[in-house]
């Protein structure tokens, strides 16, 4: 593709405009007004866009921009329980503003807009086709509109296909997982209020379903959905506890099967939707010189598939580091990966990168034992998700509960040798 005409200089360019690329945007002008001037946020798409998601945003991530003043103010329906069910009981933590679950096509569009209101530049229908370097360091981005762009500093921003990671020769990483959804009526009495439920009692699907409440023309319907970890991603796993329904190059089948069984007696409000989610690997690189990945562009939760908080508090970090090179005079991102992610996002999404064999591999019946008898557990992680301090009691109980189903896990091993 052909420049159109003269090239449009930058300082930053963000190539994507969901809740990473626009919270990176939001956080750089709080912190670096000026930089922020000369920045430009591309997205390929015109608000308001769909993007498949069932919308469940921890609190944390509505908190950080409410600091700034971003919250979006859009229809949403209030998570106030968590719920998790396996094959050996259920388990159910209180909350009373655990988050939101909102319609991404109404989230992402109040977002955007705030970013223009700002003063910020957001040009729409701009879809990345081309990136080279330049001699001089700088990134120039080519858009199918013929639209050039140079900028001292990129960040990919654009979501689960990533052309800024392809482009940019990042390694690919697998894209670990699949989601599938659909929006259904609920039935008489079905949801409880503002409970968010997730259902790993089929121990054949290496993942598990949601059934989450969903605000949908002005009435609360419900969001069914099944997510399963691709087998390549449970490295070592026995193939023997994934029984006939491995996840693999049939996982879409297997999705599709799941939740049409369990949605068949509902009234369906439009089609069911399937996506990959990129969950992030261990030693994952987010930065490559002037370049930086953010969001599912770099990778998310593995484990539940969780990306919008974590795409809001990579804006964040991502910001920071653009700061940074803005006092040095010099983007240079080597050495950024997820070893470098600081604060609760890098010690969470480290964590959840390293326990998938543990949640659905060999060790699948520990993790759901310690999930149905830990309420001090379910507790903690919802506080977590809410961004609320975990009160030292309960982190006592839960490392408690943990270490013993350490042992029973060795002790597994132990008798199965
Ligand atoms: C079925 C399903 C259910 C989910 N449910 C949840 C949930 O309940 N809670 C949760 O936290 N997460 C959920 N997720 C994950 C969540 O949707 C993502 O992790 C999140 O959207 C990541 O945000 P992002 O800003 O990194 O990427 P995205 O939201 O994907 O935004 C990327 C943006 O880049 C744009 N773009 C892409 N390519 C280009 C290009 N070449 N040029 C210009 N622009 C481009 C896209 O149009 C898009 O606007 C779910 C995912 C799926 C598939």
């Amino acid at each position: 593709m052909q420049a159109r005409e003269a090239p449009l200089d930058v300082e930053v360019a963000i190539v994507g405009g969901g809740p990473a690329g626009l919270a990176t945007a939001l956080f750089m002008r709080e912190l670096e007004p000026e930089l922020a001037k000369g920045l430009i946020v591309l997205e390929r798409e015109e608000y308001p866009r769909e993007k498949i998601c069932a919308g469940a945003v921890g609190a944390r991530a509505l908190r950080l921009l409410s600091l700034i003043g971003a919250r979006p103010e859009v229809p949403h329906v209030t998570i106030r329980a968590i719920e998790a069910r396996t094959r050996y009981g259920s388990v159910r933590a209180e909350h009373d503003d655990a988050g939101w679950v909102i319609r991404r096509r109404e989230f992402d569009a109040a977002l955007a807009a705030t970013v223009q209101a700002r003063g910020l530049e957001l040009r729409t229908r701009e879809k990345l086709v081309g990136l080279h370097t330049l001699a001089d360091g700088r990134v120039e981005l080519v858009c199918e509109s013929g639209l050039c762009v140079r900028a001292r500093a990129v960040v990919g921003a654009d979501g689960v296909g990533s052309y800024v990671r392809r482009a940019a020769g990042f390694t690919q990483g697998e894209l670990r997982a699949q989601a599938i959804e659909i929006d259904c009526r609920p039935l008489a009495g079905e949801l409880r209020e503002g409970t968010v439920l997730f259902d790993l009692s089929d121990a054949s699907l290496p993942g598990y379903a949601w059934k989450f409440p969903t605000p949908l023309g002005g009435e609360t319907m419900v969001s069914h959905g099944v997510y399963a970890v691709k087998s390549q991603a449970l490295r070592g796993t026995s193939r023997a506890g994934l029984a006939g329904k491995e996840a693999g190059p049939s996982v879409g089948c297997t999705l599709k099967e799941s939740l049409l069984d369990r949605t068949a007696h509902l009234q369906a409000l439009g089609p069911w939707r399937r996506y990959a989610e990129r969950g992030i690997a261990p030693g994952a690189v987010l930065g490559k010189g002037p370049i930086l990945l953010v969001g599912e562009a770099a990778g998310i939760d593995p484990v539940l598939g969780e990306g919008i908080a974590q795409a809001i508090e990579y804006g964040l970090w991502a910001a920071r580091h653009l700061s940074a090179g803005a006092r040095r005079g010099r983007f240079n991102f080597d050495g950024l990966g997820l070893g470098q992610l600081d604060g609760l996002l890098g010690f969470d999404l480290r964590v959840r990168s390293r326990v998938l064999e543990l949640v659905y591999g060999a060790g699948r019946p520990v993790s759901e034992r310690l999930v149905a008898r830990s309420p001090a557990l379910a507790h903690a992680g919802l506080s977590y998700f809410a961004g609320r301090s975990i009160a030292r009691g309960e982190l006592a109980r839960a490392s408690f509960d943990l270490a013993l189903a350490g042992l029973g896990a060795l002790r597994e091993t132990a008798l199965r040798r």
